[in-house]
């Protein structure tokens, strides 16, 4: 990464969603800066982090977006998804509700964004497996349904957050080149 004229070949807008507390913010640290903060946030306003990688020997800049707090107020506007390639539709899955929300979110997303956007379902939180209350053969099941990637990922223990982030931006560069 120390190559500032490092050359771009690629720039991916992807945008997380999900009701708040999912751990959007966390996954994007997590991936971004390798880092993770147990309280988290406290502003608000759509915000974004890049990295840099590569995928078939070309340069990808992902540049990840967070609502940084606007799903509080249904405020995430068109102007977050306009240009997004990718979304990441995150639940916690100890919190049964913030799964029940995914169909709400993924009209919303797909009443916004380009039609050929790359949609992957995360259930966050992984790491809390005594309190799961979304098993994960009912998240199987809406992922197929809906024709969305599905993983289950630990932004605290980074679990699955790099094979995430990878398998939606390795989909995006298939559909595009
Ligand atoms: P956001 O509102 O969706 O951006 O959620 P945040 O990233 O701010 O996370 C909400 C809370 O959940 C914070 O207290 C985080 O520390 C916590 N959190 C986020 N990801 C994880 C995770 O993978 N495991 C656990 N145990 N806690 C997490």
């Amino acid at each position: 990464y120390g190559d500032f004229n490092q050359k771009i070949d690629y720039v991916f807008k992807v945008v997380l969603i999900g009701d708040s507390a999912v751990g959007k913010t966390q996954l994007l640290a997590r991936f971004s800066r390798n880092e993770f903060s147990v309280d988290s946030k406290a502003t608000i306003g759509v915000e974004f982090q890049t990295k840099t990688l590569v995928v078939d020997q070309k340069t990808v800049k992902a540049q990840i977006w967070d609502t940084a707090g606007q799903e509080r107020y249904r405020a995430v506007t068109s102007a977050y998804y306009r240009g997004a390639v990718g979304a990441m539709l995150v639940y916690d899955m100890t919190k049964r509700q913030s799964f029940d929300h995914m169909s709400r979110w993924l009209e919303e997303l797909r009443g916004h964004a380009d039609k050929n956007i790359v949609i992957m379902l995360i259930g966050n939180k992984c790491d809390l497996g005594s309190l799961r209350a979304v098993p994960t053969e009912d998240a199987q099941e809406f992922a197929e349904r809906e024709n969305l990637f599905f993983m289950e990922t630990s932004a605290l223990e980074s679990t699955n957050v790099e094979t995430a982030f990878f398998t939606i931006l390795k989909e995006i560069y298939r559909i595009i080149s």
